[in-house]
């Protein structure tokens, strides 16, 4: 990435709160995330009043927000997908199924969550989420409100770790 770019990017970075410019995907949902997501839109939660609108190209948006498992069917269009959206770009996965492939994660026709062919960002999980799990979870990411919780990671030797602290449960394991 070259100065210029990286100025863009910066820029691109800087105006993301104000005017967020979203495509919304179905990869292979039940239907269910999908409805919370318009109704994120409708007037009672007014997504617009925080710039969020949503916009019928993915090479106007900044901003791709997938929903379901990934099909099998789906895998082959999500590359030209991807190649649509211009960068700067974000990408949240809404719902558990696109989360990490939710109940029908060892499915014939199901490849898994979201990460398994897009580069995710940010995740929403819940089945469906609420509406307001949704703007919080994008107002979290661009820093509109304050992380309540830090980010906890599991060490490769967790098990261990717990076997030690907790015999007679590890007993069971
Ligand atoms: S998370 Fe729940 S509501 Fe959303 S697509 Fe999966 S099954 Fe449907």
């Amino acid at each position: 990435m070259n100065a210029f770019s990286r100025q863009l990017r910066q820029l691109f970075m800087k105006a993301f709160p104000k005017s967020l410019w979203v495509f919304h995907v179905n990869l292979g949902a039940c239907n269910g995330c999908d409805i919370e997501v318009i109704n994120v839109l409708t007037p009672y939660y007014d997504a617009e009043r925080f710039g969020i609108r949503l916009v019928g190209s993915p090479r106007h948006a900044d901003v791709l927000l997938v929903s379901g498992p990934v099909t099998r069917q789906i895998v082959p269009h999500v590359a030209r997908l991807l190649e649509a959206v211009p960068e700067p770009r974000l990408i949240f996965a809404v719902g558990s199924c696109s989360c990490g492939g939710g109940i029908w994660y060892d499915s014939y026709n199901v490849v898994g969550g979201a990460n398994k062919v897009l580069p995710v960002n940010y995740y929403i999980p819940g089945c469906p989420p609420r509406p307001e799990a949704i703007v919080y979870g994008v107002a979290l990411a661009l820093g509109a409100v304050t992380r309540k919780v830090a980010a906890r990671h599991v060490s490769d030797n967790f098990l261990e770790e717990y076997r030690r602290l907790n015999p007679p449960l590890a007993a069971r394991l």
